[in-house]
Formats: C-alpha cells, structure tokens, sequence
C-alpha cells in the first residue's frame, strides 16, 4: 500500500476502483465478525452497570448491617439492665407482699387482743363492784387495827409487808411476793423462806413475850396457835409429837439390837 501512495498521482481510475473494491471486501468482512458477536457487547455492557449497581447496594447494606449489628449490641445492653431491673423491682415487689401479709397479721392481733382486753377490762370491772364493799370492811378493820398498834410496831409491819410483795429487801428472795409481814411457824421452819427455827428460838416465839423476826427473810413470826382461845390443840399436837418421838426410839434400839 505505501508503493500504492507514494504513486498516488501516477493511479490510474482502474486501480482506484481496484482499491476501492478491495475496501469494500475488507470492510465487509470486518461487519461480517461484528455481526457474529451479535448482541454480546450490548450484553456485557448492561451487566457491568448491574454489577456496579449491585456493588454500590452491597455497600449500602454493608453499612447497614455494621450500623444494625451496632444497634443491636447496644440494646441487648439495654435489655441486660433492664433484666437486672426487673429482677430489683420483683425482689422489692416480694418484700412489700411480706410486709403487707406482716401487717394483716399484726392488725389480726390487735383485733384479737382488743377484743380480749375489753372482755378482761369488764370482768375486772365486775369483780371489783363485786368486792368493793368486803374490800372497803377490811380496810377499815386494817387501819383500825393498825391505829391500835404501837406506831414503830405498825411501821415494821408496813415497811416487811411492803418489801415482801415488792421483792425489794436483799434478804427477801425466794417466795418473797406474798405481801406476808407475819408469818406462823411450820414444822420447825419460817413460814415465810422456809428455813428451820432454831429450838431455842422457837421457845421464845411461843413464850409469846418479845417481838422475834426470821433472821433469814426479817419476818415477824408468830406460834400456829396464837389465834386460839384454848390450848386444847397445842396440848394435842404435844402429845403426838410425844408418842411420834417414842416410836422413833424404839425403831432406832431395834435396829441396833
Ligand atoms: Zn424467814
């Protein structure tokens, strides 16, 4: 071709038309391979731009996602703190209900107890209009009785029987709240603490001459038949103690024997 256009001016119309037709041929040929790829280029084209576009909406979705996994993180912290809430508010919801059961008890028993006191409170009120009149008689007969009494001998007895019902005197303890000042002598004992008389002691208690008090619990203590008229009973009551006495000897020198 490069002789063909060195000598452009030099061709001929046959060699013109000669090339021409040569063009025509391999230009045809070129259409004919063209057309063989058919629609492909077409093709290709389209999917590249749906590649990309679906390249671009990965992207978006990736995004997405990252911005959903984020959020999804933060609320299931959310949900752990409310869990722990939740389980806060049950504890506290379980603590009222035990108050409130606590309460109705409580209020059960005031129920009850009024009910029990105003039933006492009456019973009590009966008695005492029942016994208020005795009461008053031996409180008169008390204070005259004590009127009578020389005044240090009636403080004494005030002041033991006093001691004796509060519990108060270091040497009032044991059986010590039976308001008893004077007490009789029982089977060699106080009848106060119950600790043995000696025998001389006894004597003079029953001699009847001095004021003698229990020199364990400071009673006044007093023979068991000071409010006899006769000595009938004593006499009696000796003689007992009397054959009791014998009886014991003689199982004593039977044994020995
Ligand atoms: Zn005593």
């Amino acid at each position: 071709m490069a002789k063909n256009t060195v000598n452009k001016e030099e061709l001929s119309v046959e060699d013109k038309l000669r090339s021409l037709h040569k063009l025509q041929q391999i230009d045809s040929q070129t259409d004919e391979i063209r057309k063989l790829r058919g629609e492909l280029p077409l093709e290709v084209e389209d999917l590249e731009d749906e590649v990309a576009g679906l390249q671009t909406r990965i992207a978006k979705y990736d995004e997405e996602l990252k911005e959903n996994t984020a959020s999804i993180a933060a609320k299931k912290n959310e949900i752990q703190e409310h869990q722990t809430l939740i389980e806060k508010y049950t504890k506290q919801q379980d603590n009222v209900r035990k108050k409130k059961d606590t309460l109705k008890e409580a209020k059960a028993q005031l129920k009850e107890k009024t009910g029990l006191l105003k039933e006492k409170k009456a019973e009590l009120k009966a008695l005492v209009a029942e016994t208020a009149k005795e009461e008053e008689k031996l409180m008169k007969e008390s204070n005259l009785l004590l009127a009578d009494l020389d005044e240090n001998l009636g403080t004494a007895y005030q002041r033991i029987r006093k001691n004796a019902r509060n519990g108060l005197a270091v040497r009032i303890r044991k059986n010590a709240r039976n308001g008893l000042a004077v007490v009789t002598v029982n089977r060699d004992a106080c009848g106060g603490c119950f600790n043995k008389i000696p025998p001389q002691r006894q004597l003079d208690i029953r001699a009847r001459k001095k004021i003698i008090v229990c020199e364990h619990c400071g009673r006044i203590l007093v023979d068991k038949y000071i409010n006899e008229t006769d000595n009938t009973q004593e006499l009696k009551d000796l003689e007992a103690a009397k054959q009791k006495k014998k009886r014991t000897v003689r199982k004593k020198v039977k044994k020995e024997a």
